[in-house]
């Protein structure tokens, strides 16, 4: 058996990597004010058909859904920004008119095309800020994913800027780039024939050859923007140059639902190639009361947490964590075992390490592991140490050994930890 195509395991030797960077973001997190929600992997399908759009790859293409037993269309999450907005409506959080800023670490499903960076089950790290509409509020947010990269120590990051409009005078805009792409039909790929009058804007960010060549010359949004998002749009720039964070303008940094407003933005890490993207987001005013909710302004970003890792792992910036100190119990013989039993669970108790053999090794083969552990203590118990109630204790370092009555021997290896310092 084998894991599913595009999922994958993340070994006991790799955990510590992903500690790392998720210490690193709770940390960032609890700085900038932001509290973790968990929301479940499943919902009904309606929810992410509403909250991602029904003419998205997404949800047209990757997602997993599939019946219940109880006939109900449920999907697992191909992302969390719908699921978040689904709880802050669900338990009513818009109550106290204060501005929530959540945010999430977890597996996202979709059933996309398997490469180097690219899964089916993969990880975000994303937040979401319910309730600000101050271009302040955009600038925080790119702000902060800037400063967990920073945190990490990742370099050579390029920040990616948009302004998308809103409903005012998105669908001016909307209409130039439908007029301008029929001119040119034949030259785009069967998808974007398709999106042409559903979704014209995703267009703009098609991969395909063609596509790419037939939107050079495209009308730029920046040029359709109303007064107030282009004033929306100078005042994220504004802070973002106060803080001295460098951008580009991209004007084909492109979301294509109603849903979407003002800022766009994605930090792309160049080395890691075809899927450098590292981070997307954006701003989302029209979501929440697409979900059934009252008009609520939003904005948010998702981290994918394998291509950080991929990115760090390029840059050697995960640093590796300090092998534990252990001490190893060494016994022969049923009564021995029992008496090494005592003496581990104690020094566990008082938050030493401490490890037995579970394999019915000899006792030189017990000495052996130890040495393997690098064990920092040895504690033997053999027949001639069971008759007199005494456990050798051997510093490993120095060599020197000493008998102890069993009972004592826990007390000694902590005693001698705080003069020694050696665990
Ligand atoms: P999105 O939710 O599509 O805006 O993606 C946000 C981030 O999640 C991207 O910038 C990627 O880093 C990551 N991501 C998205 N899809 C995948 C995938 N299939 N496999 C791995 N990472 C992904």
């Amino acid at each position: 058996m084998q894991a599913l195509k595009g999922t994958h395991d993340i070994l006991p030797e790799e955990v510590y990597k992903w500690d790392y960077m998720e210490g690193v973001i709770r940390a960032v997190c609890s700085r900038y004010g932001y509290k973790e929600i968990r929301t479940p992997i499943i919902e009904a399908t309606e929810l992410f058909q509403r909250g991602i759009g029904d003419t998205t790859d997404v949800v047209t293409k990757e997602m997993y859904t599939f019946k219940d037993r109880g006939d109900r269309s449920v999907t697992l999450r191909p992302e969390n920004t719908a699921s978040a907005v689904r709880a802050y409506l669900e338990h009513k959080m818009y109550g106290d008119q204060q501005v929530h800023k959540m945010f999430y670490i977890g597996s996202m499903f979709r059933y996309d095309r398997p490469q180097a960076g690219r899964y089916r089950e993969f990880h975000q790290f994303g937040l979401e800020v319910l309730g600000a509409s101050s271009p302040l509020a955009d600038a925080e947010v790119i702000a902060m994913a800037c400063e967990i990269f920073h945190r990490l120590g990742l370099k050579n990051l390029d920040l990616h800027l948009n302004s998308i409009g809103d409903r005012n005078c998105r669908p001016a805009y909307r209409q130039k780039l439908i007029e301008f792409f029929e001119a040119k039909k034949d030259q785009l790929c069967e998808d974007c024939r398709e999106r042409l009058y559903k979704n014209p804007l995703r267009i703009l960010d098609c991969k395909e050859e063609g596509c790419k060549k037939a939107s050079e010359g495209a009308p730029e949004i920046t040029d359709y923007l109303c007064e107030e998002c282009h004033n929306k749009f100078e005042a994220v720039k504004h802070y973002l140059d106060a803080l001295g964070i460098s951008y580009t303008v991209d004007p084909r940094l492109v979301r294509g639902l109603d849903y979407y407003t003002n800022t766009a933005f994605e930090i792309q890490y160049p080395p890691l190639g075809a899927q450098s993207a590292v981070c997307g987001g954006g701003r989302y005013d029209g979501l929440v009361e697409e979900i059934g909710g009252p008009s609520t302004p939003g904005i948010g970003f998702a981290i994918g947490l394998e291509r950080l890792l991929l990115a760090l792992d390029m840059q050697n910036l995960i640093p590796v964590p300090a092998v534990n100190k252990k001490v190893y119990i060494a016994a022969l013989g049923e009564d021995a075992i029992a008496a090494g039993f005592k003496i581990q669970e104690e020094l566990r108790s008082r938050h030493v390490i401490a490890d037995m053999d579970l394999q019915g090794r000899s006792l030189k083969g017990q000495m052996k592991q130890a040495g393997r552990m690098n064990a920092v203590y040895t504690i033997i118990i053999g027949s001639n140490e069971l008759e007199k109630g005494k456990a050798v204790v051997k510093t490993m370092e120095t060599g020197t050994q000493q008998e102890l009555p069993f009972e004592e021997v826990a007390d000694y290896i902590v005693t001698e930890e705080t003069n020694s310092n050696r665990l």
